[in-house]
């Protein structure tokens, strides 16, 4: 099961089947507890234990078999449901063991159910938990089920054969809410297939699966929004979140020296012809940075960004859009069908060149901003070891303002981090100022630096620096 599938799982059963403390019994006359834990024997009732007396006292086995033949005996009330064995009940489990109760029947439920349907293993987290759901009310066996000789559920069967999850939606039966969910979860599952979205991620984020978040550099939660201002146009919370990232990686890089020259955002109908509408809502975006090697750098960020040129009708540009942005035109989104089947999106459906597949932009964004940060610390040690050598003994250690003024006041550093011939004029000053653009992230860089120039005294003398080459 994908993990957002297992963490989504408890609130969405909970809120279909209600969490029952107490024993009651199901619609088959079997005693059960918490969502749906079956307690068939007494053994097992006394195994799901610790119970607790309405007094707070824990049961003895004996008091737990006793309420099991009781709750047993009680069969006028399984019509109704387990609320209805609330105000007899006598013993209770605790809200933290009804949860573990949960987890652990879910492990085995689930195993049951993939050895079955293989095909579940493989599936978009959506199908996983549709199918989840569909198997918890019916049980795990229930497309083996027959009717006379016939199969019970023979559509259903079809779809999950053929891992057609537009049939399985269609395939759902009965009416209101959790009918409407399983079937919405199975119709996104086939659009994860056709797009060629991360199966990974749960891209149904109604009530009442929690959506995923993505968390920034240190920041706050990431919340996904189709039409955001950006940079002077419009284009979504991916292309927003995801591309100054970009920036970040592609300065750490050597890859560009200020930042990523936007051509064409999103919103934009009818803006450029060459475009297709493929730029008429969110996650397509035109820029500057197309050589091979920026492109790999793309991909790594998890963008399907392609060089565009005057060969194939272009001005020299670089188009894509993070992979897995739901926001983007229906022109677009034929092109990221394009992009699963390993094509280039346009009408020759040539080969896409370059690194391929790639990761989901959320699950890129995640391994390069931890690279990112990495790369801070190296800069500030560098900055700090330069910091030491400009200064007298330090007497005590400065402040990290002091720090931070005495790098930005440290010109014609040379480029010691990167040996891109290309980007030679990168400094620690360039690459400070431009990553630390904003006055928190600034304060946050000159904090490293103290942290590292703290790091250097506490190591004894200072240590020898290279000398300067102008
Ligand atoms: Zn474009
Ligand atoms: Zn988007």
């Amino acid at each position: 099961m994908r993990a957002s599938v297992a963490a989504a799982w408890p609130a969405h059963v909970d809120h279909y089947e209600g969490t029952l403390t107490w024993m009651y019994l199901d619609t088959k006359l079997k005693v059960t507890t918490g969502v749906g834990n079956l307690i068939d024997s007494i053994a097992a009732a006394q195994a799901a234990g610790p119970w607790f007396k309405p007094d707070g006292t824990q049961a003895t086995d004996a008091e737990v078999a006793t309420e099991w033949k009781r709750v047993k005996a009680l069969t006028s009330l399984a019509k109704q449901s387990g609320w209805a064995y609330r105000t007899s009940a006598r013993l209770n489990l605790t809200p933290t063991r009804v949860a573990e109760l949960l987890s652990t029947t879910t492990d085995r439920f689930w195993a049951e159910l993939v050895q079955r349907w293989p095909v579940l293993d493989a599936a978009p987290a959506d199908a996983q938990l549709a199918g989840l759901d569909l198997a918890w009310q019916n049980g795990y066996a229930f497309l083996e089920l027959k009717t006379g000789t016939s199969w019970t559920w023979p559509n259903m069967r079809a779809a999950w054969t053929a891992a057609d999850w537009t049939k399985a939606a269609a395939a759902v039966p009965g009416t209101g809410e959790r009918a409407d969910a399983r079937k919405r979860l199975f119709r996104n599952a086939a659009q994860v297939v056709a797009l060629g979205l991360d199966r990974n991620v749960l891209w149904d984020t109604t009530t009442p699966t929690a959506p995923t978040t993505v968390l920034a550099l240190g920041e706050e939660p990431y919340v996904a929004q189709a039409k955001v201002a950006f940079r002077g146009g419009w284009t979504c919370s991916c292309v927003a979140k995801s591309l100054p990232m970009v920036e970040n990686y592609m300065l750490m890089k050597g890859l560009i020296q200020f930042n990523i020259d936007i051509f064409q955002l999103g919103y934009n109908g009818g803006g450029v012809a060459a475009s297709a509408g493929t730029h008429d809502a969110g996650g397509c975006t035109d820029v500057g940075q197309y050589s091979d090697a920026q492109i790999q750098a793309w991909r790594e960020c998890g963008w399907t960004m392609q060089h565009r040129t005057p060969a194939q009708g272009f001005s020299h540009h670089a188009h894509g859009w993070p992979l897995g942005c739901p926001h983007m035109s229906a022109g677009a989104r034929s092109q990221a069908t394009q992009w699963a089947n390993g094509t280039n999106g346009l009408a020759s459906y040539g080969r896409i060149t370059g690194k391929y597949p790639i990761d989901n932009w959320q699950t890129a964004y995640t391994k390069r901003s931890a690279e990112i940060m990495g790369f801070k610390d190296d800069v500030a040690e560098l900055a700090a070891k330069k910091v030491l050598a400009a200064l007298p003994a330090p007497a005590k250690v400065p402040t990290a303002k002091e720090i931070a003024q005495a790098v930005l006041n440290l010109d014609e550093v040379p480029n010691t981090f990167t040996s891109n011939a290309d980007n030679k004029s990168v400094s620690p000053k360039t690459a400070l100022s431009t990553l630390g653009s904003e006055s928190q992230a600034m304060l946050d860089a000159a904090k490293r630096i103290e942290s590292a120039v703290q790091l250097l005294i506490a190591a004894g003398p200072t240590p020898p620096v290279a000398a300067t080459q102008k």
